[in-house]
């Protein structure tokens, strides 16, 4: 179960590995990528609400947040 969480969360971070260029500091990557698109975040915050998927939507919503910091601060 943690590996796949551990796995997911990685396939949230080729988001930024298919984006070209790869790593650009100036750039917010929240709304940018696919799986950093508010309607994505909106569908994480909604897993909150299931006992099974909870530990995921965490894991990627601190993933959002961590993202969401980097171009706003
Ligand atoms: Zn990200």
């Amino acid at each position: 179960m943690v590996y796949l969480i551990f796995l997911l969360s990685m396939l949230v971070d080729l988001d930024h590995l298919i984006a070209n260029p790869i790593f650009d500091k100036s750039r917010c990557s929240i709304n940018y990528h696919p799986l950093h698109s508010y309607v994505a975040i909106a569908f994480y915050a909604m897993g909150l609400l299931f006992k099974k998927s909870r530990i995921l939507a965490f894991a990627l919503l601190l993933h959002m947040i961590a993202d969401a910091l980097d171009c706003y601060l």
